[in-house]
């Protein structure tokens, strides 16, 4: 067998531009020579405690640059990396814990002591031969219906997703990647850091995006690429006009990005979003075009490689992104594939011309009285007034319905919630126009700025 190893990708930076500056992290700038150099000492510290091919090693940390020396010195050992997202509490890290059953734990507490194993130790580079379908990382899934799975992501895998993206949005060294995701999510791990070890462009890591800096970080650092999330394009709104000279490209996913923002963000910074669709389990699937249309409302065409339909209103995945299986969960792993497509579980349909358009988790999808209601067709038909600046449609047991759904508004100003019920009325079907409106301070939203349904507040049936 011919072993694919994702450092080999990674040696065209670490090795092929080792004099390059490569990042940026809390003022300090760091070659791709001294990240290589700094992942070896720390693989060495990591096989000192016993960490070897297959085995898994956990890391509970926000982004830091010791964070990229695991990561890379894991995957030099073979090592399965498990990244555990920074806003878990006890009764999750247990269970990811308990069920990816980690050699190695490291959190803030453990990596001073680890960092200083590391520096003692000499920066020879491990020897290991790891297959293409080696797992490379489990990661989790946000399991916001049902047990967190732990998804076995392999070197081929994200080997595939990075080509394909620095390929389909021409990511090259001269890029500049203002990286304000987390790491411990494919959107930090497959998409930025992966893209950037391969490509040899610069990043600069910033350890979270915080809107009330996010100008100062445009201006100082001048990205040509920024990789964001919906809920961190509605804080750029906020910023001058000008953070965007610098930048060619702005992609957004994880989430859906209404067609509103997207046409507000064109008209305010001349630059189109584009906007793409992947998921832990796969990778990145589709994506709007670097040239060509890049479609409000839509996630655009399939990416190189990758067989999309929909079965049922749901969207189904093939292709060299797809992960492997869950870790530990035969039954599970089965259910999710038909005939060697993924179910990826969203509700979605494919235009004539191939764009494909989102509606929502199947999991979201509401049912009153037997009519099927999506909920983002109804967000997005609030998110066009002015007084409405964040909102989320769920759905809620109805005594006579089964369900109805319901809207959680932010409001922006004076909200009328008398009024945005007339205009629905006035625009929806009837069983689409939302039987209570409650105003609500915030949206409960997950690290990635993705509303979580099943914390709303609950209606009595
Ligand atoms: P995660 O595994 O946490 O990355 O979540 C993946 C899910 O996020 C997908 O299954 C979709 O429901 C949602 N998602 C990701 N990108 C988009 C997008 N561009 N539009 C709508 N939903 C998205």
């Amino acid at each position: 067998m011919v072993a694919l190893n994702l450092i080999q990708l990674f040696d065209l930076s670490l090795r092929g531009r080792a004099e390059v500056e490569a990042l940026e992290w809390q003022g300090r700038v760091y070659t791709f020579g001294d990240l290589d150099r700094r992942s070896d000492r720390m693989a060495q510290a990591l096989a000192a405690r016993g960490l070897v091919a297959g085995e898994r090693i956990a890391v509970y940390l926000a982004n830091c640059v010791e964070y990229i020396d695991l990561y890379l010195a894991a995957l030099k050992l073979g090592a399965i990396f498990v990244p555990v997202n920074i806003l878990y509490r006890e009764r999750e890290l247990a269970h990811i814990v308990n069920d990816s059953r980690p050699l190695l734990f490291i959190s803030a507490e453990e990596l001073p002591g680890l960092v200083a194993e590391a520096e003692a130790c000499e920066a020879v580079r491990p020897v290991v031969t790891v297959d293409g379908d080696d797992g490379a990382a489990i990661i989790y899934t946000s399991g916001t219906t049902g047990v967190a799975k732990g998804a076995v992501l392999t070197h081929n895998n994200f080997a595939a997703n990075a080509v394909n993206l620095i390929t389909a949005w021409q990511m090259v060294a001269a890029d500049r990647l203002l990286l304000a995701l987390p790491l411990f999510h494919v959107h930090g791990l497959g998409n930025g850091l992966h893209c950037w070890l391969m490509a040899g462009f610069r990043v600069k890591l910033l350890e979270r995006f915080e809107a009330g800096r996010a100008e100062e970080e445009f201006f100082s650092f001048k990205p040509t690429v920024f990789f964001g999330v919906p809920t961190m394009y509605v804080r750029l709104m906020q910023c001058a006009a000008s953070i965007g000279e610098s930048v060619r490209l702005f992609v957004c996913g994880s989430a859906p990005l209404p067609a509103q923002l997207l046409e507000e963000f064109r008209e305010k910074f001349g630059s189109t979003i584009l906007e793409r669709y992947g998921m832990t389990e796969t990778l990145m699937n589709i994506s709007n075009p670097y040239v060509g249309e890049r479609r409000a409302g839509s996630v655009g065409l399939p990416l190189p490689g990758v067989s999309v339909k929909v079965v049922d209103g749901e969207v189904f995945v093939k292709g060299p992104n797809v992960f492997a299986r869950y870790w530990g969960r035969e039954e599970a792993t089965r259910l999710a594939f038909v005939d060697g497509w993924f179910r990826t579980g969203d509700i979605g349909s494919i235009a004539a011309d191939g764009y494909v358009t989102l509606a929502g988790r199947k999991s979201d999808l509401i049912i009153a009285s037997g009519f099927n209601i999506y909920p983002r067709e109804i967000e997005e038909f609030l998110l066009e007034h002015p007084e409405v600046a964040e909102v989320a449609v769920a759905g809620q047991p109805d005594a006579v319905k089964g369900e109805v759904p319901v809207a959680y508004v932010v409001a922006r100003g004076i909200c009328d919630v008398a009024e945005l019920e007339r205009k629905c009325r006035a625009a929806l079907a009837s069983f689409k126009v939302p039987k209570e409106f409650v105003l609500v301070e915030a949206l409960p939203r997950n690290a990635l700025g993705k509303v979580q349904k099943h914390l709303l507040p609950k209606r009595s049936a």
